[in-house]
């Protein structure tokens, strides 16, 4: 029998009315024939409210406990959801991540899943269930609970395709994959297909519809994914291998990270040793760095900018005033309001002059860029946050995006 692995994100499930539309879907798919293994996120806001409950008791929660708290969220839409479509004539069984088989490894909130034992889900396939399995959870190899870090049940769905061999549905608050969100340029154009690569370049420089890791596994196990609205009333997106018949625009989407604290430290004296001094004392603090660059040495000194996320910036302060008092002379500047913005498109490896045409409509629009990187099929600019929306609408419109 064919299976199916189908995700249902926050808003789907976020009211037990919603629990009850999506039941109705799940149970067409099974009339249809398939197997079904169907993952949810937890309702609505859960987590979210998971978090300021944990905040509310600690500045700094302990994250073995947090991950114990965040996972009750799916835990309650699981047991509703399975209740459900009991209720409604269907043989079905909610599952946990631990039960699911999900095994994982890294630091706790930030989990990987490293193997998945299938038997269980499998088994009860056979006998004809309806498996609901919980997003964004897995155990370790201690036996305690761990999560996927946010959006995480997109990697569980995905994972669990990949190890099924199956396709799998993720239905969500929009009806496909756009252009650009199309909560920041209404007038976006859903695609049709949109190849692994582009996704997961997308999702990596902040298009939060698809969780990162979930695309990367999608791409290594080659998974048939399809986006769409948990309406099912419109035809959403296929992402699949890059063939050369995909329609090949220079650029296919556009995408934008808020989440970004641009640092510069000035007048460093110019030694291969202070650069590396800088940036071990960040990364013994696991501070990850996005973009860099740095200017070519003027008297012997050199300026360095580079971009990490905004949760680091206590870590940040801490490291640099370390450097402040070892390295004389060197100033740090902070610049928290900014923005990164992407350009993602296959057609870049063999189109030149993307970057020369970003420059032109920058320079018409009168917008200052601070920090540039490419990739082989992308370009990110740092910009002010206030020129973010002129972007986007002068970008888009021009790349028809
Ligand atoms: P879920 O709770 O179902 O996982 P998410 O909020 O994680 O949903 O992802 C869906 C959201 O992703 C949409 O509401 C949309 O605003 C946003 N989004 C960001 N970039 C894109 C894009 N390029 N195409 C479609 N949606 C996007
Ligand atoms: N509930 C988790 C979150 O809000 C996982 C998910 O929705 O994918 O991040
Ligand atoms: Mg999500």
């Amino acid at each position: 029998m064919e299976v199916i692995v189908q995700k249902y994100g926050g808003t789907a499930v976020e009211t037990v009315e919603k629990v009850q539309k999506i039941a109705n879907g799940i149970i067409q798919r099974k009339k249809e024939g398939y197997s079904i293994v169907v993952v949810v996120s937890a309702m609505g806001k859960t987590t979210n409210r998971l978090i300021e409950l944990a905040n509310s008791v600690s500045a700094k929660p302990d994250k073995r406990e947090l991950d114990m708290l965040m996972a009750t969220g799916e835990q309650v839409s699981v047991s509703i959801l399975s209740m459900v479509l009991k209720e409604k004539g269907y043989e079905s069984i909610s599952l946990t991540g631990f039960q699911a088989g999900i095994k994982t490894e890294g630091t706790h909130t930030k989990n990987k899943i490293i193997e998945i034992d299938i038997e269980r889900i499998k088994n009860y396939l056979e006998e004809g269930k309806i498996v609901v399995v919980a997003g964004f959870q897995g155990i370790n190899g201690e036996g305690d609970i761990t999560t996927l870090g946010r959006g995480g049940s997109d990697t569980t769905a995905i994972a669990l395709a990949a190890k099924l061999k199956c396709p799998c549905e993720i239905y969500t608050d929009v009806d496909g994959i756009y252009g650009v969100d199309p909560r920041l340029y209404p007038n976006a154009k859903k695609l049709d297909t949109i190849c692994f690569e582009e996704m997961m370049e997308m999702s990596s420089l902040g298009a939060k519809v698809l969780e990162t890791r979930s695309v990367e596994i999608g791409y290594r196990y080659n998974v048939p994914i399809y986006v769409a609205s948990s309406h099912m009333d419109k035809k959403g997106t296929y992402i699949k291998e890059f063939d050369k018949q995909m329609e090949q625009k220079v650029i296919t989407g556009l995408t934008i990270s808020d989440d970004i604290l641009m640092v510069t430290i000035n007048h460093i004296p110019y030694s291969p040793e202070n650069i590396s001094n800088i940036f071990s004392s960040l990364s013994d603090r696991e501070v990850n760095i996005d973009m860099i660059s740095q200017t070519s040495p003027n008297n012997n000194r050199v300026n360095i900018s580079f971009t990490t996320s905004k949760e680091n910036e206590t870590v940040v302060d801490e490291a640099l005033n370390e450097q402040v008092k070892k390295i004389s002379g060197i100033k740090v500047k902070k610049d928290s309001d900014v923005s990164k913005l992407s350009v993602v498109g296959m057609g870049m490896r063999n189109e030149s002059g993307v970057a020369s045409k970003m420059f032109k409509l920058f320079a018409e629009n009168d917008i200052y860029f601070k920090l540039v990187t490419t990739s082989e099929i992308s370009i990110s600019y740092t910009i002010n946050a206030s020129d973010k929306q002129k972007a986007i609408n002068a970008i888009s419109k021009t790349f028809n995006l």
